[in-house]
């Protein structure tokens, strides 16, 4: 049998009695990890979202630097799901987990873009140019070829010339009402990017 010298009998006992010393203060190596994490994000504004890739709609934490003063400029540092979201709990699948990623993109698109006709460039334009014009667009071709009745009589109301595909991170609510307007306008080409 090994011999266990003064010396290390008090190594071992000393290293013990901290061990638990700390485990009682609270200090397990789990805390001690948690707590680098929130020191982490304790001075980033939190943000709730949805994961815009799919029709699960995972709910998301965003962290980002800046408080939403106006001269400060907010960046996006972290992502995380959302653990008291009813649909994931906090998890998210690997498309998801590389949500970041795409958030910081170059190819991201970030704004309203116009193409000329027979143009190549694309152009930015404002957000009520861009809404005035699909408004514009979508009266001048329903007006065209909206269909009230068949050639034989028959109540239709339908709109067979446009479509439009909704967004699968939106509220019930939001669903709901773009449901409602897209049926009132005659609109049969409806569906949603979570089936894309
Ligand atoms: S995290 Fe994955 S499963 Fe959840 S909404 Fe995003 S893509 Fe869909």
């Amino acid at each position: 049998m090994a011999e266990l010298t003064r010396r290390d009998f008090l190594k071992v006992t000393g290293a013990t009695l901290a061990a638990s010393s700390l485990a009682v203060l609270g200090f397990t190596p789990q805390d001690a990890l948690a707590e680098v994490r929130e020191f982490k994000l304790a001075r980033a504004t939190e943000t709730r979202n949805t994961c815009p890739y799919c029709s699960v709609a995972c709910g998301v934490l965003m962290y980002s630097l800046g408080d939403r003063a106006k001269n400060a400029k907010g960046s996006i540092f972290h992502i995380e799901g959302d653990p008291d979201h009813p649909v994931n709990r906090g998890t998210r699948c690997p498309k998801g987990a590389a949500l970041i990623d795409f958030v910081h993109s170059d190819s991201r698109l970030r704004y309203p873009e116009y193409r000329a006709p027979k143009s190549k460039e694309w152009q930015r334009i404002g957000w009520d140019d861009a809404l005035d014009r699909i408004a514009k667009l979508l009266k001048q071709d329903r007006d065209a070829n909206f269909v009230a009745k068949t050639g034989d009589g028959l109540t239709v109301n339908r709109w067979l010339t446009t479509g439009m595909l909704a967004a699968s991170a939106s509220s019930n609510e939001t669903g709901y009402i773009t449901h409602k307007v897209v049926r009132s306008l005659g609109m049969l080409a409806f569906d949603n990017q979570a089936r894309v």
